[in-house]
């Protein structure tokens, strides 16, 4: 049996009720109940639908909890005090319950037939899309079968019309319909594809995979503030180090963060050491429900280009700050055409980046003032994730570490006594104290001065 509904006028309808399969209303938001119950007790259709189902018959926990209906987006408005009409592509309601949003919106058609509302398409792409349709119109313009199931409020059913109940089980992502003509739709799919993939351990169907290469290139058009989402809900939700590793896999990895995809590529084992433990960090964080910030991340993922572009530029004689600073805005230029990055993040990804090479000038004054730096925390975690880079790196980052336990008299002392040691983290876990580093001139990395202290005051 094929389930390219697209093709089918009338998809197959599955209906599972509620004794043979997992969601309960315990699992599911108040406000999203409340929301169901009052379209329901007004006579219109109310399901909840897409993620929020399929998590809910994954076991999981969903973080929102969209609602699909039959009521216009003017309707909703009348039945929830609560609500504002929102989306210019795509008209919804947002239904509001303090802290807690849920998006409300209206069937919508394929546009194949005339229906209300409008649809525009420009060379394949949807561009506005109004049309109210069925339920089963708004089934198949989803993306992936395990997005397209209902649950029915008012028997508790589960309505499933591509087979996505199907692919749950055998957990794997199918799209709704012929593969390459989704992505043109809209190439995100491909990394929607790559992210639910990573985010449900689930593997991405063979058809539905075949196209990255083909179409990666069309990622180069997709709005780029959308692709900053999509990239923070990739890295910054707990699966963080998988989604990476697919989008490596897959190749598009280079569409997103091309300069990312460069460095690697020329074999840059430090780099690959630095994100891999980054996004793994980010991911802990997560789990362990800390806040987590999207600047380290990006500035972990940029940094190998920006480190090199800088060295090729000093050693070609140009002044060390200028080079940094260059090798920095020239990067973030050509990432934001692809990724959006607010300026409140790129600001402090050039300050972590700006950081790096003040640690190298460990003299009693710089010390103090770099540790005073509003961003030292942020630029010293950064440090310690560099240790792949070099043997003094990881020193490096082993004496700053120490340093920082010392109170400020024992370390004032030691950096003016020069030879004096201050007894860092054993590297290698060996127990042996790291001298406190000469003075050196910029640009020299040895941490590791272990003699005279005449000469540190030149
Ligand atoms: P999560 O919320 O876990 O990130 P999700 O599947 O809920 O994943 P949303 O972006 O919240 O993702 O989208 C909600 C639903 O809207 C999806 O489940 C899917 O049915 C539909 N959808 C989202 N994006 C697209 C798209 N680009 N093309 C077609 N349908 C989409
Ligand atoms: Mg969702």
């Amino acid at each position: 049996m094929s389930h390219d509904a697209r093709t089918t006028a009338t998809p197959a309808l599955r209906i599972i009720p509620r004794e043979q399969h997992v969601i309960s209303r315990k699992n599911i938001s108040k406000a999203a109940l409340r929301v169901l119950y009052r379209l329901n007790e007004a006579g219109y259709q109310a399901y909840l639908v897409g993620g929020a189902v399929r998590d809910l018959l994954l076991g999981g926990h969903p973080k929102d909890f969209d609602v699909a209906t039959n009521a216009t987006p003017d309707e909703v408005k009348k039945l929830f005090r609560n609500s504002r009409l929102i989306g210019r592509r795509f008209r919804l309601a947002h239904v509001v319950y303090g802290p807690e949003i849920i998006e409300v919106a209206t069937f919508r058609g394929t546009g194949e037939e005339e229906g209300e509302g409008d649809r525009h398409i420009v060379d394949g792409r949807i561009v506005r899309d109004n049309v109210w349709g069925t339920i089963e119109e708004d089934a198949i313009r989803r993306d992936f079968r395990v997005n397209a199931m209902y649950y029915d409020i008012s028997d508790f059913s589960v309505r499933d019309y591509v087979g996505g109940m199907q692919d749950v089980e055998n957990r794997v992502l199918h799209l709704i319909g012929d593969p390459e003509t989704r992505y043109r739709e809209d190439p995100v799919r491909m990394l929607r594809a790559v992210r639910l993939a990573a985010k449900l351990g689930f593997r991405i169907d063979v058809a539905a995979a075949k196209p990255f290469d083909e179409l990666g290139p069309l990622l180069a058009d997709a709005a780029p503030a959308r692709l900053f989402d999509e990239s923070l809900k990739m890295f910054l939700a707990g699966h963080g180090l998988k989604s990476f590793h697919m989008l490596e896999q897959t190749g598009l990895l280079k569409f997103m963060f091309p300069a990312t995809a460069r460095a690697l590529k020329r074999g840059d084992k430090a780099l690959r050491s630095l994100i891999e433990q980054g996004l793994a960090n980010t991911d802990a964080r997560v789990a362990e429900g800390k806040s987590v910030t999207p600047a380290f991340l990006f500035a972990v993922l940029l940094w190998g280009e920006v480190r090199d572009l800088a060295h090729t530029w000093i050693t070609k004689g140009q002044d060390a700050n200028v080079a940094w600073e260059r090798a920095a805005t020239h990067v973030m230029a050509e990432q934001c055409q692809r990724v959006a990055i607010p300026r409140r993040f790129t600001l402090t990804m050039e300050e972590i980046w700006a950081l790096q090479p003040r640690f190298e000038l460990v003299q009693r004054k710089r010390v103090f003032r770099l540790m005073a730096h509003p961003r030292f925390r942020a630029a010293f975690d950064f440090l310690l994730l560099r240790a792949a880079e070099s043997p003094a790196i990881r020193q490096l980052g082993e004496w700053w570490a120490h340093a920082q336990q010392l109170p400020h008299e024992t370390l004032a002392a030691a950096l003016s006594g020069g030879a004096v040691s201050v007894g860092g983290a054993p590297p290698n876990g060996a127990a042996e104290s790291v001298a406190v580093p000469k003075p050196r001139k910029r640009r020299r990395r040895k941490p590791a001065g272990k003699s005279g202290s005449k000469s540190d005051q030149a």
